[in-house]
């Protein structure tokens, strides 16, 4: 049996406010994040700046946290530094969970050589529960059929 586990735009659905909002909560809840309170918004390259596909604000002294992800239409004719993470959105969401999930663990002002190891590694965090989660779906929904 061939198990996908390949990234594509369309593993989660276009992006839509609903479906952000769905697999936003579903993240934190396998995340344990309950305790937040977070706002999942679709935002545009002009207020994300270039080759960035997704930012979060986390607020922890309120237990509040804005996550901002690329609007798809704004991919094309950018380079992302994180290259893997274009295209497939719940990455994105994954991504921007585990940012939040590390604060108080990790110093905020950090030197950008470290700040750079963080990122690379909260995405190989985040791909990896991504893979390890669409693995068990597609499991799932092969014993269902
Ligand atoms: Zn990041």
């Amino acid at each position: 049996m061939k198990i996908p586990v390949e990234f594509s735009a369309n593993a989660a659905g276009p992006l839509t406010e609903d479906r952000l909002a769905r697999v936003t909560a579903s993240w934190q809840e396998r995340l344990r994040l309950q305790d937040w309170d977070i706002q999942p918004v679709i935002a545009r390259a002009c207020d994300l700046g270039d080759g960035h596909v997704g930012d979060c604000r986390p607020l922890p002294h309120k237990g509040y946290a804005k996550i901002r992800v690329l609007h798809p239409s704004d991919h094309e004719g950018q380079s992302f530094t994180l290259a893997d993470q274009a295209g497939d959105w719940e990455l994105t969401v994954v991504h921007e969970l585990v940012h939040i999930a590390l604060v108080g663990a990790v110093p905020e002002k950090q030197k950008r050589h470290r700040r750079d190891a963080e990122e690379r590694a909260i995405n190989n965090i985040a791909r990896a529960l991504l893979a390890a989660h669409r693995v068990s779906r597609e499991l799932i929904a092969s014993r269902e059929t």
